[in-house]
């Protein structure tokens, strides 16, 4: 008798990335009021506060020596970052993802998006791609497979390459050999540092609160590729993730010519960036909460739905 569980199975055929793709393909849109209403809703206003402003300067530079400007969205999801493309004024947009029906729903958006917009707007074009990017090589689905990227923009997706080095390179293939030369590949991915620094300070192999859990097979022992947990954010991811190591990430990228430019913790960067009236008038607008206690800055170092209770707490 087989009673593999239909997860397990997919695990040992085909690696996790299945997992993943069924994960967020089954995920149910809840529309705004639903998500609203949801106890992390502040901090995914957060979390797209800060895509919006990594984009829009990133944008900004790009365009002060490119007259058009091609962006590469890998691991798109549902195309939650479309509205970030359209005010940064880009020409063309390339969306990648490995789940068929997110890819379908940013497509989606993206026709709504063409529709309703002003007569004289000149919106980018975009093409959709489904792909495993850790195992396939994304260009070659491109209608024009020799096409340049001026921006590759991973947001919290890059984690789940972390599974083999074979497909944490294969991603980083894909996200930087087809930038032209003097192009950006930014992103955004969980701090490695401090899940685990949180992980040994917990008595158990996971930690968290009502709203969110990360769980460990086991403690203290962290490999460089491979190194799984369990990220539970209420029902809203519950998917097998990889720690990436991040001088190890960015020593491979030397491989694709590429050099480090900044990184930043979330905390590093809301601080720096929320003495800007613009991004701070932002942040307001988009009911993003400001995650961080005054009297707990100087401890914190990344962003996460812990500090997000205390500042709602706070704002009730
Ligand atoms: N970038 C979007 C955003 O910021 O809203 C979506 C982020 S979501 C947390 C992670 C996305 O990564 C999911 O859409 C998932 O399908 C995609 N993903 C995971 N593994 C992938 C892979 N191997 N290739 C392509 N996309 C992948």
């Amino acid at each position: 008798e087989d009673n593999t569980s239909p997860v397990k199975k997919l695990v040992t055929e085909e690696g996790h990335s299945q997992v993943v793709a069924t994960h967020y393909n089954t995920l149910q849109e809840c529309g705004l009021a639903a998500r609203s209403q949801s106890r992390i809703f502040h901090m995914r206003n957060f979390n797209n506060w800060l895509k919006s402003v990594l984009i829009g300067e990133i944008l900004d530079k790009v365009r002060r020596s490119r007259r058009e400007v091609c962006v590469l969205d890998l691991g798109c999801g549902k195309g939650g970052d479309l509205l970030k493309w359209r005010k940064g004024h880009i020409d063309k947009l390339v969306c990648a993802d490995i789940a068929a029906v997110s890819v379908e729903q940013c497509q989606q958006r993206y026709s709504d998006m063409r529709r309703k917009c002003r007569p004289n707007e000149r919106l980018f074009s975009a093409e959709f791609v489904v792909a495993d990017c850790t195992k396939e090589i994304m260009s070659e689905k491109l209608r024009d497979p020799g096409m340049t990227f001026d921006v590759c923009s991973c947001q919290f997706v890059y984690h789940y390459s972390f599974e083999t080095q074979q497909q944490a390179d294969l991603m980083l293939r894909n996200a930087c050999e087809r930038l032209r030369p003097g192009g950006f590949f930014i992103g955004t991915t969980p701090d490695a540092f401090e899940l685990v620094k949180r992980l040994e300070a917990s008595d158990s192999n996971s930690f968290g609160n009502e709203v969110y859990s990360v769980t460990f097979q086991k403690k203290g022992d962290y490999p460089l590729f491979g190194c799984q947990y369990d990220f539970n954010l209420e029902g809203v991811v519950n998917v097998p993730e990889f720690l990436v190591y991040f001088p190890l990430f960015e020593e491979m990228a030397k491989k694709y010519n590429m050099r480090l430019v900044f990184k930043k913790t979330f905390y590093e960067f809301f601080k720096e960036k929320i003495r800007n009236e613009q991004h701070a008038f932002l942040m307001k607008k988009m009911q993003a909460l400001e995650p961080y206690p005054a009297d707990d800055r100087n401890k914190l170092s990344s962003s996460c739905p812990e500090e997000y209770e205390h500042a709602k707490r706070r704002a009730e």
